[in-house]
């Protein structure tokens, strides 16, 4: 299938490793310009020349904190009028609600909240007056099935969510719509970091701590990066028009209910 985007221009956030480099190598496979942003230069280059080698695509890099509005002003630099916006950063960290304080909170805010609502500012009139554009934020299935553990992952991605729905409804008349894909476990190295965690935590092995994540998936594995960016793409694709304010859980049948 054609997904009709060839051409367009993407800005794939944290697009160096794991679920964003899914999505940039998926939108380069059709013929889309992308530009990934990380911190760290080495793996971007690495990952920017493994993307062109597979696709044939142009990449551009862009090594900047994308939560840091300096960080966002390179982005933006590098890729100022984009078709599509992929927002994504780095995932705050597990702990007790108790040792949280206010800057952690503001923390977790600012890159999980703030980073994509600040993005589509910058970005959503020129889609609608261009009458095309596509926003997808990479959350977490814990939007949908909250970890207790991840208690500030669970309200800075809620609070995205429900900024989006409302957004979402006003901008689909020009042909720019806006949803979130959630991810459950996905084979990536922020995901193996938490299963160490697990594993030293609960004074198991890495194996036996990744047996035990892998017993809560009805997939029996771990998601790849690359599904993810299938998904993403087609949501990104000239086919997607009439969705928007949704959230697209993959996770391999981990969510227990029927919606
Ligand atoms: P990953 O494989 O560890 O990759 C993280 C990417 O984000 C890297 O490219 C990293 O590059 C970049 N990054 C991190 N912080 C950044 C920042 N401040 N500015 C720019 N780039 C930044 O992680 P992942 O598993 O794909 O996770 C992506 C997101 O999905 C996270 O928010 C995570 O919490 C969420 N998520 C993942 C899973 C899963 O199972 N994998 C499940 C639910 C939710 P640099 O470090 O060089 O900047």
């Amino acid at each position: 299938m054609d997904l009709g985007i060839r051409g367009r221009k993407a800005i794939v956030c944290a697009g160096s490793k794991g679920l964003g480099k899914g999505c940039a190598m998926a939108l380069a496979r059709e013929g889309v310009e992308v530009t990934i942003i990380a911190r760290g230069l080495e793996a971007l280059e690495k990952t920017a020349a493994e993307i062109r080698a597979a696709t044939g695509s142009t990449v551009n890099v862009v090594s900047a904190d994308i939560t840091k509005p300096e960080g966002r002003a390179a982005a933006l630099a590098a890729c100022p009028a984009p078709d599509i916006l992929i927002n994504n950063a780095g995932g705050p960290p597990p702990g007790d609600f108790r040792n949280w304080d206010r800057d952690i909170w503001m923390a977790a805010i600012d890159a999980n909240m703030l980073t994509p609502i600040e993005l589509i500012k910058a970005t959503v009139d020129g889609m609608m007056s261009r009458k095309f554009g596509r926003i997808v934020n990479i959350t977490s299935s814990a939007v949908k099935a909250p970890i207790d553990i991840l208690g500030l992952s669970n309200g800075a991605r809620s609070g995205l969510t429900g900024f989006v729905a409302g957004i979402a409804r006003k901008t689909v008349e020009h042909n720019v719509t806006i949803n979130n894909i959630l991810p459950g476990l996905f084979g990536t190295d922020t995901m193996f970091s938490r299963v160490e965690a697990m594993a030293k935590a609960n004074n198991m092995s890495f194996d036996d701590a990744k047996a035990t994540r892998l017993k809560t998936i009805p997939a029996g594995r771990f998601g790849n990066p690359d599904e993810f960016g299938a998904l993403c793409a087609f949501v990104c694709s000239a086919h997607a028009s009439y969705l928007t304010g949704q959230n697209y859980l993959i996770d391999g049948g981990a969510y227990p209910g029927t919606f």
